[in-house]
């Protein structure tokens, strides 16, 4: 085993760079406290990078190791790459294809002959999964490396448990993996986490809790953007339905049960000191579009077409003979809303780190972000397009080589936008083939306004995200 070539700068002294000369001539300049004095490209050559998670993320990350020349595993979960897209494939992305293709993957696909989709155009989120990362996933570089059902449950470091120190980074990660009902080891020499949020949604709960009543209806509850229009109609059709969530998603998800006739009856439960601040700037917002959404759902509010309860805080789920009551405090009072036949909750989602138990992580308490990060996504500040594009050097985590990314590296935060991550796995893998200079660069742009807009929600009713 090759002992490591490096010296870990002591970071009480000095919060600064990844090189050793540069770290102490300009200490403090960052807001990351992780020091390294040089990659360790060199540690467990044999063994490969693993990626966890074929959404777009974790695929561009496959496609710079490939173009880097890198021994790497994809592990995913689910059957089929963008398994968490496909859940909201029907939404349109208020994103255009220009910003929703990794750059290297684009190369190595154009290399086989694949032609890109109009940049100016607006994809569902099933056409970026099969027109982009299908195809990208069916390149041989790439193909053999994904193992599918492959649910990463645990990473550790070897023969080390999280308290242990001495020896810590001479040994590799290893990775607990279910694979069609066996547990697989896997050993890695560096671990790239991009699993996204997408499987673990907030729950309806006002605390943040789940309850066991809530766990239990969970057939009467969806969580995330049904397709109304399509498969999930019936479902809705006649019903009447609570949709909780104060957001885009979830004044779009009402659009389109207004869309099923008047026999829905609809309950709008939110958390918001008043109606009101749901509905946005409308004529007067910059984004026309988005303006145009408020304008639709206040319509519908003042003609007691949509029934609203604001502010009211659900702490409990009960099933009753009527349905399910929704028991909380509106107004500053007890109080229920009897009755419901349907819930769809849209209060956003937030990552897990029960298999990453093991390893040392530096997590922010406010946004679970991956800490560095999240005073450059705070949601209160930030929108989609003014989050400062940030690479390895933000995202390090006290376990070396080991990074979350994508849509996980946000937390709780719904400011992600696939273009910064592609910028986080660029720079990571330049680091850990020991380009440090390429790690360091920032080669983002994003347009200023824009990329995040609802545009295209007030044009197919489709849900937006941010
Ligand atoms: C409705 C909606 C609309 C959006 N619109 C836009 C947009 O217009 N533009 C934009 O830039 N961004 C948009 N986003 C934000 C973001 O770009 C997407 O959420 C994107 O899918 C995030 O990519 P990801 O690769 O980080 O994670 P995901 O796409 O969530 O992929 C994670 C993958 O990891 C797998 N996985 C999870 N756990 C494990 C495990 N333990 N082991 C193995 N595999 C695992 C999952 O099956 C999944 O395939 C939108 C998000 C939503 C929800």
């Amino acid at each position: 085993m090759n002992k490591l070539e490096f010296d870990i700068i002591d970071s009480s002294k000095c919060c600064g760079p990844t090189e050793k000369q540069e770290a102490m001539s300009n200490c403090c300049n960052t807001s990351t406290q992780y020091n390294r004095v040089k990659p360790s490209q060199e540690l467990f050559t044999h063994l490969p990078i693993v990626v966890i998670g074929a959404g777009p993320i974790g695929l561009a990350a496959a496609a710079h190791l490939v173009e880097q020349g890198q021994n790497f595993i994809l592990l995913e979960s689910g059957s089929r790459v963008g398994s968490h897209i496909l859940q909201w494939g029907h939404v349109r992305l208020f994103s255009p294809w220009q910003y929703n293709i990794d750059k290297v993957a684009k190369k190595l696909l154009e290399k086989s002959g694949w032609i890109a989709p109009p940049e100016e155009k607006l994809p569902i989120g099933k056409e970026i999964v099969e027109q982009y990362l299908e195809p990208l996933a069916n390149l041989p570089e790439i193909k053999d490396r994904i193992l599918f059902n492959s649910k990463v449950i645990a990473v550790s470091k070897k023969g080390f448990d999280k308290m242990k120190n001495t020896g810590r980074e001479d040994v590799p990660f290893v990775l607990y993996v279910e694979q069609q009902g066996d547990t697989e080891r896997i050993e890695a020499r560096a671990v790239i986490d991009a699993t996204g949020t997408w499987s673990n949604p907030n729950p309806v709960n006002a605390d943040g809790i789940w309850t066991a009543e809530e766990i239990l209806l969970n057939k009467s509850i969806h969580y995330g953007i049904p397709n109304i229009q399509g498969k999930d109609r019936d479902r809705y059709l006649n019903k009447r339905v609570a949709v909780i969530g104060g957001g885009h998603s979830a004044i779009n998800t009402i659009l389109e049960l207004v869309e099923l006739g008047e026999q829905v009856e609809i309950y709008w439960v939110m958390r918001k000191a008043k109606v009101e601040d749901a509905y946005g700037g409308e004529e007067k917002d910059a984004l026309e579009a988005r303006g145009e959404l408020g304008k639709r759902i206040h319509q519908l509010v003042d003609e007691g077409r949509v029934k609203v309860f604001t502010p009211f805080k659900i702490y409990q789920l009960k099933h009753t003979e009527m349905g399910i009551d929704l028991i909380g405090e509106y107004k500053g009072k007890a109080f229920i809303l009897s009755g419901m036949e349907e819930i769809i909750t849209n209060t956003g989602s937030r990552p897990d780190f029960s298999f990453l138990r093991e390893l040392r992580l530096s997590v922010d308490a406010v946004t679970e972000s991956v800490e560095a990060l999240s005073p450059l996504i705070d949601p209160n500040l930030h929108s989609c397009g003014t989050v400062r594009p940030h690479g390895e050097e933000i995202l390090r985590q006290p376990e070396r080589n080991f990074y979350i990314v994508g849509m996980k590296s946000y937390g709780r935060a719904p400011t992600f936008l696939m273009a910064t991550g592609y910028e986080q796995v660029r720079s990571i893998v330049a680091y850990l083939v020991g380009d440090i200079e390429a790690s360091k660069k920032v080669e983002l742009e994003l347009p200023e306004t824009g990329v995040c807009s609802s545009t295209l929600v007030t044009t197919n009713n489709n849900s937006s995200f941010c």
